[in-house]
């Protein structure tokens, strides 16, 4: 039995097993997982293995995959073959809804290639069906030595479960809102199919637990009453978080009161993209979410000011940008020769009254000229000024006393 009362962690997290997927490891003795999940349909290889690829070389830690049809399982181990001569290697998941059992059954080679199998307990089949189609699932997993995230999702929560908190609550002399009963519910269809799983015989350090939902609110108070709860690895993610700045927004909130409380083992951050824009935005989101709360250090981070009127160009927001996505496209390079780069602190600053004490509080920072300033830009290198820049060529200049930094 893995549910108990816990307090928080040694190191500030709540203490949770630890959990193999493949060769990552999730939970409170461990950094926080970032993870995604493709958007390309299953079946077409040929993309999803570049989609994957592509989120892994941003950061995601671990991949997940639809599979949701035979044509998808018999996707899996040509996806795992592109990857490979990609030389990609990044732990692939398994989503599994409604037929999961038959496609593992059916499949010997996606289920051996998948490094976890997500299950969604109210999209198991129904009554006795659910039970046996659940534990065929498990069954296959402890088989072929596979952890799963046991995801519950207010989307699509189970009846049975739901049906009997709402008669629960009908008996209680002052019963709860909806909305606390369909957050009981969701801890309640989580915990007891990880008992399921257990008592099927799948070891408590096999096992993950979610319950996602798309406010920020109940995402909070969900969380904290399942982290009360168990010590399952728990994976966070705000489902359904939305487009652009509305779905950074929420998700950020929600996810940031949690891992400041210590909950949280490895998340992902569910972006709807913009047309045409990347999947890889939500591995970035994720990543700076961890970042900035200094939980973990993915890539330099560049400090700039937002600009005003003593700035006559957005040359300096350029500058800022250029040097940011400098960094990311040289992190796959500098992260395996240099050791701690990732800590690295950048400031773009846009004139003399923030710029050059901002510019002292990173390893390296610039502080451009403003209206009416000397056209002249000191360069400060951990607290001191090192040299100033002048003319058309700031911008390259600056690349290479940040690329000498890196290298020394
Ligand atoms: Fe404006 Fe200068 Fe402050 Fe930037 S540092 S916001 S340019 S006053």
């Amino acid at each position: 039995m893995s549910q108990n009362s816990t307090s928080a962690g040694a190191l500030g997290r709540h203490p949770t097993r630890l959990v193999r997927i493949g060769r990552v490891q999730v939970g409170s003795q461990v950094p926080i997982v970032v993870q995604s999940m493709t958007n390309t349909d299953t079946a077409d290889h040929v993309a999803t293995a570049i989609q994957i690829a592509q989120l892994a070389r941003a950061g995601s830690e671990l991949v997940r995959i639809t599979v949701n049809n035979d044509e998808s399982a018999k996707a899996v181990p040509k996806i795992v073959e592109q990857l490979a001569k990609m030389n990609v290697e990044v732990p692939i998941i398994g989503d599994f809804h409604y037929n999961g059992h038959k496609l593992l059954t059916d499949n010997p080679a996606c289920a051996e290639l998948l490094a976890k199998y997500r299950i969604n307990p109210g999209n198991v089949g129904q009554g006795q069906k659910r039970d046996a189609q659940f534990a065929q699932i498990v069954e296959l997993a402890c088989k072929y030595d596979k952890p799963v995230r046991i995801g519950v999702n207010w989307g699509s929560l189970d009846q049975a479960v739901l049906a009997r908190m709402m008669d629960a609550n009908a008996q209680r002399a002052e019963p709860w809102d909806v909305g606390a009963v369909m957050r009981e519910a969701l801890i309640v269809s989580a915990l007891e199919s990880a008992q399921a799983a257990e008592d099927v015989g799948m070891a408590g350090d096999r096992i993950i637990l979610s319950c996602k939902v798309s406010s920020v609110q109940d995402l909070i108070a969900t969380y904290r009453e399942l982290a009360r709860r168990c010590d399952y690895p728990l994976h966070l993610g705000l489902t359904e978080a939305g487009m652009g700045s509305k779905g950074i927004v929420a998700s950020t909130a929600a996810l940031g009161v949690l891992l400041q409380e210590g909950i949280g083992d490895t998340i992902r951050v569910s972006l709807t993209p913009e047309p045409g824009g990347a999947r890889t935005q939500e591995v970035i989101v994720a990543q700076e979410i961890l970042q900035s709360m200094g939980l973990r250090a993915f890539t330099p981070m560049v400090t700039a000011c937002p600009g005003c009127g003593r700035t006559t160009s957005t040359f300096f927001q350029e500058l800022a940008q250029s040097v940011q996505s400098y960094v990311r496209e040289q992190m796959p390079v500098w992260r395996d020769q240099y050791d701690g780069v990732e800590n690295l602190t950048l400031a773009v600053m846009g004139c003399v009254v923030n710029g050059p004490g901002e510019s002292k509080h990173a390893n390296i920072g610039i502080s451009l000229p403003g209206t009416g300033e000397t056209p002249a830009a000191p360069v400060f290198i951990d607290g001191q000024k090192a040299m100033t820049l002048r003319g058309d060529n700031i911008a390259h200049e600056f690349r290479a006393i940040l690329d000498e930094y890196v290298a020394t």
